[in-house]
């Protein structure tokens, strides 16, 4: 397989090479259509300015004359009425020239012999160096007559010209060459650096760090690329906390479930032990199966036009019975649950959004303090409603509270204090209110509290 490297580098050199070929066909096209004959036009008139000099100056030494022409960078031959012909200057390459061409020009035509130069794909007309490539022109000297032909000596008058477009085109071949290969090397190994480094994330090394300082496109991938094996570290991260929690979650209740029916079996228990023991294996087990709920939740909100029912619901009605089924948790640890619920209704699905609020009342009295307050309100405003959940608890901070809506976070203070939970509560309320085309936001203080708030548009059932 060829690399990159060596692909891009042998494209570019193609195309420059192709791109040469077609220019130069573009540009002899150019000539044969349009440079030739003003070529030809020119040179027509030289040619009569040198014959009609020749005609009619007196005494003139027609040899040493056109000597002198061709020795200004002209190509000549002169021949007269009896086809006695004469050469002067560089050679013609090939001398050949039809008898009825010099024939035509004695009896007092013009010969466009540059014009009428055959074309040729890979020839320019321009260069050939040929009898027939030239410019024949009548004149009389002495009463004879005579038939010029002429073209410029093209390696006398643009000797110097060639060897700077050859080198002209040497260098810029191989600087373009130097420079295809130091701009691929350039552009393609980042790409190789990204293969590498995705490579490496593949196996799960997710500490891998880019540091491709670039403004391009590729720039800008290995950015992404960054933030993608951060959000992948962090996500594993949270996978392996998640198991380890969910684990120990299960674990525990799973064991007392297990030692309390132990004890049961003993037949010499008291009416009230054996009561108190299947209490607790009866909210073991209710852990357990809220702790399932709320997985099976989180995975089936993925695709909610499975489980979503739109309809009206009744908000007061709704948060006042998630009020009252934790009224017991709120006595238990002295917490006083203000309200403020005006009849009010909005459109959605009655079940999800019960969750969203029995998540962050739940929330409210975790997270709260001994004896502290939490107060709960609707505000009922003109396109939205906003529901308010604010507790006097443990807070956050900004830091932590920028992650708490993603799935399995738990903050460090929280964890560490041994406080149950899966980190999916807030994810799950999240997505349900996404759902409703809502947003959740949170305000936050460490050791002073947190206020949730729900905005919810108002909508058309
Ligand atoms: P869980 O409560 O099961 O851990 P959540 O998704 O409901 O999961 O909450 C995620 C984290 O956000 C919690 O672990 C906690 O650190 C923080 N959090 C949620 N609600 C509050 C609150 N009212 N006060 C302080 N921290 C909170």
């Amino acid at each position: 397989m060829k690399s990159l490297y060596v692909k891009f580098t042998l494209t570019t050199i193609s195309i420059m090479l192709a791109s040469g070929v077609m220019a130069f066909l573009i540009s002899n096209t150019y000539y044969q259509q349009v440079l030739k004959n003003e070529n030809d036009e020119k040179n027509t008139k030289i040619a009569q300015e040198i014959a009609t000099y020749a005609g009619n100056t007196k005494d003139l030494e027609l040899h040493t004359y056109f000597e002198h022409i061709a020795s200004v960078g002209y190509h000549v031959y002169v021949t007269n009425e009896s086809l006695e012909g004469a050469y002067y200057g560089d050679p013609f390459r090939k001398e050949e020239l039809s008898q009825d061409t010099v024939q035509n020009v004695l009896n007092g035509n013009i010969y466009h012999g540059m014009a009428e130069f055959p074309q040729e794909t890979f020839v320019t007309g321009f260069f050939a160096n040929e009898l027939t490539n030239t410019i024949g022109v009548p004149f009389k000297y002495k009463d004879r007559q005579y038939a010029l032909f002429i073209r410029p000596n093209i390696k006398l008058l643009f000797n110097e010209m060639h060897y700077l477009f050859a080198w002209l085109l040497g260098i810029t071949i191989f600087l373009s060459i130097v420079f295809v290969l130091a701009g691929a090397k350039f552009l393609i190994q980042p790409i190789t650096r990204l293969t590498k480094a995705t490579q490496a994330l593949s196996t799960g090394n997710f500490d891998i760090v880019l540091d491709i300082d670039r403004k391009d496109e590729i720039g800008k991938l290995s950015i992404s690329f960054n933030r993608m094996a951060e959000k992948l570290g962090q996500l594993d991260e949270m996978k392996n906390d998640f198991i380890s929690s969910v684990s120990h979650d299960i674990q525990s209740p799973l064991s007392n479930i297990n030692g309390y029916a132990s004890l049961l079996e003993k037949e010499t228990l008291s009416k009230q032990q054996r009561a108190q023991y299947l209490a607790v294996i009866r909210d073991e087990t209710k852990r357990l199966s809220d702790m399932t709920e709320q997985l099976l939740l989180s995975t089936s909100l993925q695709h909610p036009e499975d489980i979503m029912h739109i309809q009206t619901v009744y908000l007061s009605v709704q948060l006042k019975e998630v009020i009252r089924m934790h009224q017991w948790a709120s006595q238990e640890k002295g917490i006083m649950i203000h309200y403020s619920l005006p009849e009010t209704t909005v459109v959605g699905d009655a079940s999800l959004l019960y969750t969203v609020w029995e998540n962050l009342l739940t929330n409210a009295l975790k997270y709260n303090k001994q004896n502290g307050t939490i107060y709960v309100a609707i505000e009922d405003g003109v396109d939205a409603v906003s529901v308010i959940f604010q507790d006097e608890g443990i807070g956050l901070e900004q830091e932590e509270a920028a992650h708490i809506f993603e799935r399995f976070y738990r903050a460090d203070t929280v964890r560490s204090r041994g406080v149950e939970g899966t980190g999916l509560g807030l994810a799950i309320a999240h997505t349900i209110v996404k759902l409703h085309d809502g947003k959740i936001e949170v305000k936050t203080a460490k050791g002073k509290g947190s206020t949730f708030e729900v905005v919810l548009p108002k909508k058309k059932a």
